[in-house]
């Protein structure tokens, strides 16, 4: 295996892994200060990022340590974790925002919300176009894997960033956070289903 593009792997996992550990904890701090359940949910979705990207350290490291090869079981069940995370999140979020939604709720401000989806936008595109090429060179299904869960942020950026902009621009739309949750708690949950789905390939990439 090429050392130089294990190597750019580990180092990519790690940027995923700081950047989404500050990303999730302001969203989270925000989200909830300022009653965003979008802005929440997206930084519970930052820590599923942060569990995949560790996947793919645990993944080489394991492997360039112990020179041993990956164990196909323990990468299964870390992805069928990786699922069930997903599905869940996405149940929470559909309950919290048809709740919101009921209560005619909706935040204070929605500024931390643009400010974050923007810089996140820049970031996950940046990692998206380098662990594609890293996983397709190192035919890493783990590094594929962990870049579409960056895909994922990225359509949940821009959904939070539409929200975020619509309710600030006019904050009569009391609802539009209410309905953003709803959106990125489907497509969370359509991630949840395509990680499912993948599992069956997991045995013909390695
Ligand atoms: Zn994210």
């Amino acid at each position: 295996m090429n050392k130089n593009l294990v190597n750019k792997a580990i180092l990519l996992a790690w940027i995923t892994i700081i950047y989404n550990i500050v990303e999730g904890s302001a969203s989270l701090f925000w989200g909830i200060s300022e009653g965003s359940i979008a802005l929440a949910g997206f930084g519970a979705d930052s820590i599923i990022e942060v569990t995949s990207s560790s996947l793919v350290l645990w993944r080489f490291e394991e492997e360039a340590i112990n020179n041993k090869h990956l164990n196909l079981k323990r990468e299964r069940q870390a992805t069928y974790g990786i699922a069930i995370l997903f599905i869940l999140l996405s149940f929470i979020m559909f309950i919290t925002s048809a709740y919101q939604l009921i209560q005619q709720n909706h935040p204070q401000s929605t500024i931390p919300g643009l400010i974050i989806s923007f810089i996140s936008l820049f970031t996950m595109f940046f990692l998206l176009y380098e662990k594609k090429e890293v996983g397709l060179k190192l035919k890493s299904s783990t590094v594929i894997k962990d870049a579409s869960c960056t895909f994922a942020c990225i359509k949940l950026s821009v959904v939070l960033f539409i929200g975020s902009l619509l309710f600030w621009v006019h904050p009569s739309l009391w609802w539009v956070d209410g309905i953003a949750s709803i959106f990125l708690a489907y497509l969370i949950y359509k991630e949840g289903l395509f990680t499912l789905n993948q599992l069956n390939k997991l045995h013909k990439v390695v």
